[in-house]
């Protein structure tokens, strides 16, 4: 069984009097900041001078400090740019100034996982991933809740790494529901699996054949996307809510039957066997080789599919009936 922490267990005094610096304002920056702020940490923030985050940040009465001087002033430096952006950031403006005695605290471990990101030995490395946008985590924070998160130690230089990043959890507001241990491989591989495979893959590619079977068969387009698309999120809602049984127990016996029948026929264990190779290829670092190549690139193959599904006609009869049914305007 994994083992959650829960607030009360959670001593941290260990950062009380330390210096956390916030590196971007971003989603999971601004929230991490204001609630570390809240908890009464002493959090500084550091970003690009020209960028658009630094208004925002002294306006909501921060010290924000160019990146370089924010990881100098911080004891614990909360790594908050987008993954894809960490490795430059990193070189260029926080790895000179990384000395003895810091600490590197990520929200996602794939930099660290895959070895783009090689810290100092003499610096703490560990993780706090919540579950939620940022946006959630600020606003379960203000409701006295919180939404649950991740931590993993990567590098415990000091021996107090655990316990420094249970203190950051608990400063988010995390502990509040409960902060469960990983490991950065554990948390890098299964968010990587789960969105290929199910979440942003698979989900997405459901949605879209079953729409397209529908329209090859002959039926209307608009009819369709009602059947795969929007009702898609009622189901999500009821699985969301009360799991996979509650879910069955609210829809039609028909709906019962013809699910439990035929859509393991469907997702059979052909699509299985796919996924276990998906997953074997974000293990061996395939998937992390390519993607890093990609982004040096331009990005210009993912420029191409995102065009792709732009032009898929699901999206144009989706805009449409999204506007009937009063969702979008
Ligand atoms: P974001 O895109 O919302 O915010 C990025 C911030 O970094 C902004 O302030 C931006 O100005 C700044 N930034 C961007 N490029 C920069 C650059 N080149 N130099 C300096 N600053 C730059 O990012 P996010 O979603 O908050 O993600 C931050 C981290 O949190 C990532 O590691 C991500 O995996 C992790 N995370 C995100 C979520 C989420 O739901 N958004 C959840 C859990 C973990
Ligand atoms: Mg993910």
């Amino acid at each position: 069984m994994a083992r959650i922490y829960k607030d009360h267990e959670i001593d941290d005094s260990i950062l009380r009097g330390s210096t956390i610096a916030v590196i971007g304002y971003g989603s999971q920056g601004r929230a991490q900041a204001l609630n570390l702020r809240d908890s009464g940490f002493n959090v500084i923030v550091g970003l690009r001078r020209e960028g658009r985050s630094w208004k925002l940040a002294t306006s909501e009465g921060f010290t924000v400090y160019e990146i370089p001087e924010a990881v100098k002033r911080g004891d614990v430096i909360l790594f908050l740019v987008p993954d894809t952006e960490q490795p430059k950031v990193y070189e260029e403006k926080m790895r000179p100034y990384l000395s003895e005695g810091k600490s590197l605290c990520f929200a996602h471990g794939f930099n660290i996982h895959f070895g783009i990101i090689k810290p100092p030995r003499e610096v703490d490395v560990f993780m706090v991933a919540p579950k939620g946008p940022g946006a959630k985590v600020r606003e379960m924070y203000l409701q006295g809740k919180g939404v649950p998160a991740l931590a993993a130690v990567h590098n415990d230089y000091s021996g107090k790494a655990l316990q420094k990043a249970l203190a950051i959890a608990k400063g988010i507001g995390c502990a509040r529901a409960g902060v469960i241990e990983t490991t950065f491989k554990e948390e890098t591989e299964t968010d990587l699996i789960g969105e290929q495979c199910v979440l942003v893959g698979g989900l997405m590619e459901l949605i879209k054949k079953g729409y397209e079977v529908l329209v090859e068969e002959g039926y209307q387009p608009e009819v369709a996307y009602f059947e795969v698309c929007n009702e898609a999120k009622l189901i999500m809602d009821l699985i969301y809510s009360g799991g996979l049984l509650h879910m069955l127990k609210n829809v039609s016996d028909t709906a019962k039957y013809g699910g439990l029948t035929v859509g393991p026929k469907v997702i059979d264990e052909s699509v299985k066997e796919k996924m276990r190779e998906a997953a074997r290829r974000v293990r061996d670092g395939s998937f992390a080789r390519e993607w890093v190549e990609e982004c040096a690139s331009g990005k210009r193959r993912l420029s191409e599919l995102m065009k792709e599904v732009e032009a898929h006609s699901i999206e144009k009869v989706g805009r449409e009936m999204r506007k009937l049914a009063g969702i979008e305007s």
